[in-house]
């Protein structure tokens, strides 16, 4: 279905009362687990002159809290513990199991997500690039997405990628040009990637140890605060960078020393890891088998769906991704019959 028609067919089958019919034979036939991908939550989706990645605003605090009271009342919300116990006893999920995860670690997600998510008694969890924790600095691609939006220069000139465009004019603009660029950025290895955005710094004069508030990760305070009232914390890699595409030694070396350094500031044993980026160009056979080997139990992927607990599936769990477009009708949709209405994400967003 053309995604333009979901929320339509959405609001439609909410007004008429369907979704409480469509969830029970959805539970009754089958046994699937719904993971909900999140980003950021910000007071508002469209926050004015905002010169970060608007796409990482999942939802804002107000809509946040109707998905939350909707998932409480209506769902199984589970924790990735309880999951990775039953699976591994051989037990099945009850009905209309759901788990909830933020990707990344920003601030906001302490500040405004967290005391939603104990207002109803839920847990969620926490996908962090341990790197950034503490920093104050950027993530990589935001930081990117910034300097397109801000830059003074005239053109944006990258021979490596064959890019030699003219800023534009407006913020929206600009905003669909550094989408444009992101995704052609995934073409390139890691280094190559980290290498184009340090150019740019560099060449436009923009410092990111100088960059404002409103794109902070979060602090270990703040993680262990989060952590001790039960919520749970997971790996999203050391700098998040695309798995994949890093040499082999490396990409050990993050999937194994971010669970390290989570553990030795959160203590407790950390099991879930979610793929940076998250596409299918971003993790392969080799990742997964070093999540395995470092003794990860469960991974998600940021690609859309819903699956069946299993052995072929714990380690790239599909997930759906919350976006700042969907109103309440579309969210109670979404959850309640996935195959029909989730967003397609864009695959750069994990
Ligand atoms: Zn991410």
């Amino acid at each position: 279905m053309p995604v333009g028609r979901r929320p339509l067919l959405a609001r439609w089958c909410h007004r008429a009362g369907m979704l409480p019919l469509l969830r029970g034979l959805r539970g009754l036939t089958r046994h699937d687990l719904r993971v909900l991908a999140y980003h950021r939550v910000l007071e508002s989706v469209d926050p004015p002159g905002f010169d970060f990645d608007v796409e990482l605003i999942s939802a804002s605090v107000e809509a946040f809290r109707g998905q939350m009271a909707y998932l409480r009342r209506h769902f199984s919300p589970m924790r990735f513990d309880e999951v990775v116990e039953r699976i591994e006893h051989g037990r099945s999920l009850p009905r209309n199991a759901v788990l909830v995860t933020f990707d990344d670690g920003y601030d906001d997600n302490y500040r405004l997500a967290f005391p939603i998510l104990r207002e109803f008694g839920l847990s969620a969890m926490f996908f962090v690039s341990t790197g950034h924790i503490d920093s104050g600095r950027p993530f990589a691609f935001d930081w990117l997405v910034h300097m397109v939006c801000r830059s003074t220069a005239g053109r944006l000139q990258l021979p490596e990628l064959d890019i030699d465009w003219a800023l534009a004019p407006t913020l929206d603009a600009r905003r669909a040009q550094a989408a444009a660029l992101l995704d052609r950025l995934k073409s390139l290895d890691a280094e190559a990637q980290n290498a184009l955005i340090v150019g740019l710094e560099e060449r436009w004069g923009m410092r990111r140890a100088e960059a404002p508030a409103d794109c902070r990760p979060m602090s270990w305070d703040q993680l262990r605060e989060m952590h001790a009232h039960g919520m749970e914390i997971g790996s999203h890699g050391i700098d998040h960078n695309m798995l994949s595409k890093l040499p082999r030694e490396r990409m050990v070396a993050e999937v194994a020393g971010s669970k390290r350094t989570l553990e030795r500031e959160l203590g407790g044993t950390v099991s879930a890891l979610s793929y940076p980026v998250g596409g299918p160009d971003a993790y392969d056979g080799d990742t997964i088998a070093a999540v395995r080997e470092a003794g990860y139990r469960m991974a998600c992927s940021y690609i859309g769906g819903v699956a069946a607990v299993g052995e072929s599936s714990r380690f790239a769990l599909p997930r759906l991704s919350v976006e700042r477009q969907m109103d309440q009708a579309w969210f109670e949709a979404m959850l309640t019959a996935p195959e029909v209405f989730a967003y397609s994400p864009r695959l750069r967003n994990g």
